[in-house]
């Protein structure tokens, strides 16, 4: 049952289980698999993403607290984040490869390889799968990086793990 809704404190700097739960949904309706407490708690030991609760991307009431869960889970990621903020839970990548042929940045650079599937050829490609997991290299080449950079979001989606991401937004 979820506890009262005036507990939830947006900008709360928290990092702990209690914390993260109070910016949850708190309706248990475990899309993610878990229930809010246990979710709070994976998240913590980085054993889940923050976008496997859908609910707090796609209802508006829970923005604000979204903003705050990933300000609040930032330095969690900080370790692992290149300087794009891309983040890669290599516990959660499988290896399928859609990331790799999703990035524009690696299709212009190795439109064989990566266009058609057969995995990149090139040394300046930014996402390739090595040992079933993705890496990330050539960080500087992403669209996300430099002063003209863009949201761009082409890595992330297409990740059926939901093994990508950019903490920061
Ligand atoms: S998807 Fe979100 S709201 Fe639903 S149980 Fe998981 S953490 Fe709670
Ligand atoms: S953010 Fe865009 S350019 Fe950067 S790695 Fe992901 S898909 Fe490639
Ligand atoms: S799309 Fe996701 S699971 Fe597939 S290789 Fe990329 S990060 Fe790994």
């Amino acid at each position: 049952m979820p506890v009262d809704p005036h507990i939830n404190v947006a900008k709360d700097s928290d990092l702990s289980p209690m914390g993260i739960y109070r910016l949850l949904p708190q309706t248990n309706c475990k899309i993610c698999g878990e229930t809010c407490m246990s979710f709070a708690f994976k998240l913590l030991k980085k054993e889940i993403t923050l976008g496997k609760c859908t609910p707090l991307y796609e209802e508006e009431e829970y923005e604000e607290d979204r903003k705050a869960l990933e300000e609040m889970l930032r330095p969690l990621m900080e370790a692992e984040m290149t300087e794009t903020g891309l983040v890669i839970h290599e516990d959660l990548c499988f290896g399928c490869g859609n990331c790799v042929v999703a990035c524009p940045v690696n299709v212009a650079e190795d439109p064989k390889g990566c266009a058609i599937g057969n995995g990149p050829t090139s040394d300046k490609v930014i996402l390739k799968v090595e040992n079933g997991k993705v890496k990330a290299a050539n960080i500087e080449s992403c669209r996300r990086f430099g002063e003209h950079r863009i949201l761009c979001n082409a890595c992330i989606t297409p990740c059926p793990a939901k093994a990508i991401e950019f903490p920061g937004g």
